[in-house]
């Protein structure tokens, strides 16, 4: 599966262009753009990691030109219209206008046409936190849960640390070869290493 990230400047987020018979984004940032000009007109869906400001308020401007669809897990949904739990206020800005037209759960496949996204619930930054997975690439999508050096997610802007280490935990029984995390770099070598040492970080520094 051919994975491009066409955004990831600053505090926006990273946004995987997936090349799959369905086009898929995963995330979007925050300056749409910019964005649209990585992106084939014929975009058909964008899966979001979380309600975050920094990776979904590129969205409206993105559905508009390409008419892709949006995918979001249940447990996040109600915060997209709260500037204060998606952080658009931090960001001095109002909650984007968008719509969830397919409400992902736990376990849920999504259908790429040639390539098949698992959805693990990740909560811990956000209640209804997502990774995704691809099971013939290995490859792991990680939102802001796990990031490259042994980073995770904070846990102070309406996550939970308890679910967090919970989460971590489940992303280290993966068979992960890659690992695209929400900020910084694709982590290519020594994914698995990378996911035990955030759990690792995440016990020390959550201190449970
Ligand atoms: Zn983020
Ligand atoms: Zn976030």
């Amino acid at each position: 599966m051919k994975v491009i990230n066409v955004n990831g400047v600053f505090y926006d987020s990273n946004a995987y262009l997936l090349d799959a018979k369905r086009k898929t984004l995963v995330d979007a940032g925050i300056d749409g753009s910019r964005v649209l000009k990585s992106l084939p007109e014929d975009l058909e869906l964008i899966i979001l990691t979380h309600c975050h400001y920094d990776h979904i308020a590129a969205v409206p401007e993105i559905v508009k030109a390409t008419g892709a669809k949006v995918a979001m897990h249940e447990a996040d949904v109600p915060f997209i219209k709260s500037s204060k739990i998606n952080c658009a206020r931090m960001f001095g800005s109002d909650s984007p206008e968008l719509k969830v037209d397919m409400v992902l759960k736990d376990g849920d496949e999504i259908d790429l046409g040639d390539v098949k996204l698992r959805v693990i619930h990740t909560p811990g930054h956000t209640p209804g936190s997502i990774c995704l997975y691809e099971p013939v690439s290995k490859a792991m999508f990680t939102g802001d849960t796990v990031f490259e050096e042994g980073g995770f997610g904070r846990t102070d802007i309406g996550g939970n640390p308890e679910h967090m280490l919970s989460s971590l935990a489940t992303l280290t029984r993966f068979e992960v070869v890659t690992l695209y995390p929400g900020h910084g770099n694709i982590v290519a070598e020594n994914a698995p290493e990378a996911l035990r040492t955030s759990l690792k970080s995440a016990r020390f520094m959550l201190m449970i």
